[in-house]
């Protein structure tokens, strides 16, 4: 039969034991570092949209290019390492200069060959939320990796916080910008005279979206934002997705029934106090992601932002769309 005192040395002894390992935990793993990208092989993709209107794929964002009489307008800038073969791009089809360089969202495969385009001159264009995030620096909410300030000459020089119209000789570009959708900082970029639509992230063609909880994007803001693009959009207007093929109209309905789907699933997994975890295993997506998922992690990740979208206050459209 065990004494109190031995019960005391026995709950000591747990005690060291207990404070022993704690010592040892090890911290928490720093999250990992995004791979480091080969971009050797990529090549840049030119496509003709008509009226001197071009997309360009290379890897990142797609890219627009609107070319006027002596100057040309430009919707994202993907990667450093890829600036001299977009530039080796854009001089096949006009030798005019970049006069704006506009930014659909802060991530870096649309923004960080902006410093470059810069210093040859370009302006850079972007919602105000752009340059604060970018001046910033960032956290991913998916993954916890940390992106560090980006210096002054890669960030936005003329920004703005609704509405924007850029004109150069010969081409008009009006700038829209729907909130909280994919981040708080999106902008779409049309051509009325092209019928040409670059609608960043907010759109990708044929496969889940990323939405970035942690900065202000929410799957409701989303669902605005595709709805606003048919709302532009006609049956003839070319459509630049963030990423993915070109598309059109079609394209852009089909996608907002998905989100549609999507979020109200999520909503009542939500209300019904679901965790991260719950939702994670029930796959409500599961149908969805014979079309949408392009790896067992996008439709993870998807089923995360959506849930976080609609589960964390801080991200909730109610308090952070205002
Ligand atoms: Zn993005």
């Amino acid at each position: 039969m065990r004494t109190i005192a031995s019960l005391a040395l026995a709950a000591g002894i747990i005690g060291f034991a207990g404070n022993l390992l704690a010592q040892q935990q090890p911290a928490p793993p720093a999250p990992a570092a995004p791979p480091q990208r080969d971009f050797s092989k990529v090549e840049i993709i030119t496509t003709d949209l008509g009226n001197n209107t071009y997309m360009l794929q290379g890897e990142g964002g797609n890219i627009t290019l609107a070319v006027g009489s002596d100057a040309a307008i430009m919707v994202d800038s993907e990667f450093p390492p890829l600036h001299d073969r977009i530039k080796a791009a854009i001089a096949k089809v006009t030798s005019v200069p970049i006069k704006y360089l506009v930014n659909t969202h802060f991530h870096a495969d649309h923004t960080s060959g902006d410093a470059l385009f810069h210093q040859e001159g370009a302006t850079i264009v972007a919602h105000v939320n752009v340059k604060n995030r970018l001046a910033a620096g960032t956290t991913n909410g998916l993954t916890g990796v940390k992106t560090p300030p980006v210096e002054a000459d890669g960030l936005p020089t003329m920004t703005y916080s609704d509405r924007m119209t850029l004109k150069i000789k010969g081409r008009t570009a009006t700038l829209g910008h729907p909130k909280n959708a994919h981040t708080d900082g999106d902008t779409y970029v049309y051509f009325k005279d092209a019928d040409v639509l670059a609608t960043g992230d907010i759109f990708t063609n044929g496969r889940y979206p990323n939405i970035d909880f942690a900065n202000g994007g929410n799957i409701n803001g989303m669902i605005t934002g595709a709805r606003i693009y048919l709302f532009l959009a006609d049956d003839k207007t070319k459509i630049v997705p963030g990423h993915g093929p070109l598309a059109g109209k079609a394209d852009i309905a089909t996608y907002l029934i998905m989100l549609e789907a999507a979020r109200d699933r999520m909503s009542k997994l939500v209300k019904a106090g679901k965790s991260e975890a719950d939702v994670i295993a029930a796959r409500p997506f599961a149908d969805l992601d014979k079309k949408w998922a392009v790896s067992e992690q996008a439709s993870t990740n998807f089923i995360r932002v959506v849930y976080h979208s609609l589960a964390d206050k801080a991200a909730n459209g109610k308090t952070a769309s205002q």
